[in-house]
Order: C-alpha cells, then structure tokens, then sequence
C-alpha cells in the first residue's frame, strides 16, 4: 500500500493533482483492494500500465519521461511482466514525485549486527537477541515490512527478553490495552446478518487532516457483525437419535463446495443403519472446517456447535 499511502498522504498535505503511475493492471495491484477504491474516491488518478523511464528537471518542476507498458505472458514467478510498448511515450511534469516501489531495511553497517541474507537483523526466536550479546532487535527490522501490530508484540517479547537479560523474571505489568468485558457465545443458529461496510468520513471533510478515515462501527453495530460469526472454532456435534436423514446437511455443505447439490462432496456423511430403516449415523470427513453451515440448515436440530447453547 506504499503508494497509495503516500498518494492519499500527499492530497492532505495540500496536493490539488496527484496521480500514481502503475505498470501492471488493477489486478496484479498488490495494495489492499479497498484502500485504492478510497485512493480514486478521494481524487487521485491511477495511471495503469505506464512506467516512467527518465526523470529531468523542467524549470522549477520535475519531467517525468514515461511509457506505456503491456503485460507479457506469466513467468516463473508466477507474474505477467510488463513490457514497454514501443513509441507510447509521453510526458509527466509534476512538483514532486514519491518512489514508492517497496520497502527494505537501511541498517547502518556501524551496528555491527549479523544480518539475514535479506538484510534483516538476525536475532534469536526465542529471545530475540541479536548476535551482539545484550543487544535485542524486533519490528521490520527483523521481519522485514510487516505489520504494527507485529512490531508491538515484538516490542513486548523484547521487553521481557531484556528484563530477564537483567537478572528479573521477564514478566512485564503493562498490558496492551485494558481487558474488555467479556461477551457471551454467539449461537450459531442465529440467522446470519448482512454483512456492513465501516461508516468512513466524508471526503471533504477527511482531506483537511490526517484523521481516521474508517470510524468504526458502534457497539449495537459491532455485536450484530460478531453475530455472523461461523464459530468455526468449535467443533460440530451430530445426535443421531434425533436424525430424521432428511440429507439437508449433505446438500447444503456439498453446495458450500461444489456451487451445486453434490452428495458425494459432502463433508457430513449422513448413513441409514443397516436393517434399522429410520436410524442413521452421522460422520464428518477430515475436509469439514466446522463452518456450521450444515447445523443452520438441519431442521430437526440434530447438529449441534460445541459450546453454543443448544450444544450445551
Ligand atoms: C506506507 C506504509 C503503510 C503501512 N500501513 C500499515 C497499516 O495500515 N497497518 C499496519 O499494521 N502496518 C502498516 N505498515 C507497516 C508498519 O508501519 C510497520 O510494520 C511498523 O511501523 C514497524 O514498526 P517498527 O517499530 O518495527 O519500525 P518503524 O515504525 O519503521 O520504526 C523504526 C524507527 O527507527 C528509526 N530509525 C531508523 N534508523 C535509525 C537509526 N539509525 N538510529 C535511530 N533511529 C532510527 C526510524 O526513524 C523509525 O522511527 C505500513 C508501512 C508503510 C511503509
Ligand atoms: S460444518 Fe461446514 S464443512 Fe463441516 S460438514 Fe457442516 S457444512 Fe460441511
Ligand atoms: S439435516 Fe439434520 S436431520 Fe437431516 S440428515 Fe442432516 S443431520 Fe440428519
């Protein structure tokens, strides 16, 4: 998402034209599909199968020199690779111009730290103590870009690494955010809800600042989208004795697979009990991920969610 960052960073910082220049297609885009419909949603043009070749100086501004590119066949790295198209050049001029085409770490060689053969801090799983004894790294420096969220648990690992490293118990007190209380299991019987889309600022006004753009969704808002949750974490439970072998579960999972009625790619497996007409066994295969979808559709309640109410 660099680019795009930094296209939506540049029009609130005051930018009245900003474009990105891509020389793929929307779908070989690695950004994240939502945060470049906010891109154009906001105004900034996206420029596909175009690269630039040259960069001058034109006056005061920047030229640009660019040219429009094709993609040629999938290669070994499983990507179609843009190639220029001969005499579709054109020009660009613009104030500024942001490369952004990825990240990697810049690790001062004066750190003396052994590195990954990606240029990354070697450090210890366990500890994350790098190969200088007393010196601890976490975050992208180590993992390469990854995520805040990594960066703060590394950051927590390290804490209690370099407590320990100091003769304490590794323990630390501070806790990532104060524990919320705590809410009931959803059933998965309930009816699944539509799914929403988080309420975002209007454009006019989230081009005046560096504000949240998504708002979040209200606690009645974010207890109902929890309610849709397949609670695929718990495991499906068949009663038999209350199978009436009506092969709903079956059609309805083969369905979930198949995108039609399949019996045989069903991964419940409803069977009549030999010479016993009305008792049936009921199995799952190893391919049932406990989506739940079937015990939503059994309508003799016979499948049950472990943990929900009706599975006790
Ligand atoms: C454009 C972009 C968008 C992103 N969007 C998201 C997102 O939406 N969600 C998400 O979870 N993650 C996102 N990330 C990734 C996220 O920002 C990083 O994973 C995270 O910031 C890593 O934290 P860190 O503490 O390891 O490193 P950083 O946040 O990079 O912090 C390293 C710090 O070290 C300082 N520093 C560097 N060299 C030296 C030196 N020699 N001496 C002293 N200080 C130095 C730097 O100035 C910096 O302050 C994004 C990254 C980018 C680039
Ligand atoms: S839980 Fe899902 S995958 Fe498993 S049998 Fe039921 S519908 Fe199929
Ligand atoms: S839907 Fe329920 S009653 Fe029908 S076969 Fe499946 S488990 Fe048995």
């Amino acid at each position: 998402d660099a680019a795009v960052d930094s296209a939506r960073v540049a029009l609130r910082m005051g930018a009245r034209d900003v474009g990105i220049l891509y020389r793929r297609s929307l779908e070989e885009m690695p950004a994240h599909q939502d945060q470049v419909e906010e891109a154009v949603f906001e105004g900034v043009k996206i420029e596909l199968l175009s690269t630039p070749s040259r960069l001058t100086k034109a006056g005061a501004r920047l030229r640009m020199e660019c040219i429009r590119t094709r993609l040629a066949e999938v290669d070994e790295s499983g990507r179609r690779q843009p190639e220029p198209v001969a005499g579709s050049e054109f020009e660009m001029d613009a104030d500024t111009v942001i490369i952004a085409i990825g990240q990697m770490v810049d690790l001062p060689n004066d750190f003396g730290l052994p590195v990954t053969g990606k240029g990354t801090i070697e450090t210890l799983a366990d500890t994350l103590e790098t190969g200088k004894a007393g010196v601890f790294a976490g975050g992208d420096a180590v993992t390469g870009p990854a995520s805040v969220i990594e960066a703060i648990a590394a950051g927590r690992k390290v804490a209690s690494s370099i407590d320990k490293y100091l003769g304490g118990s590794g323990d630390i007190d501070a806790a990532p955010a104060p524990r919320e209380k705590a809410v009931a299991l959803i059933s998965s019987l309930l009816p699944l809800g539509e799914r929403a889309n988080v309420p975002t600022m209007p454009v006019d006004e989230r081009l005046s600042g560096l504000m949240e753009v998504e708002q979040g969704f209200n606690e009645q808002a974010a207890v109902a989208q929890a309610a849709r949750c397949l609670r695929c974490d718990l495991p499906v439970l068949g009663d038999a004795s209350k199978c009436a072998g009506c092969m709903t579960c079956m059609l309805r999972c083969s369905f979930r697979f198949d995108g039609a009625f399949n019996l045989a790619s069903s991964k419940i497996q409803v069977r009549r009990l030999v010479g016993r007409p009305s008792e049936f066994e009921i199995t799952f295969t190893d391919g049932c991920d406990a989506c739940g979808i079937c015990v939503r559709y059994c309508p003799y309640g016979a499948l049950t969610k472990q943990g929900t109410e009706k599975g006790g």
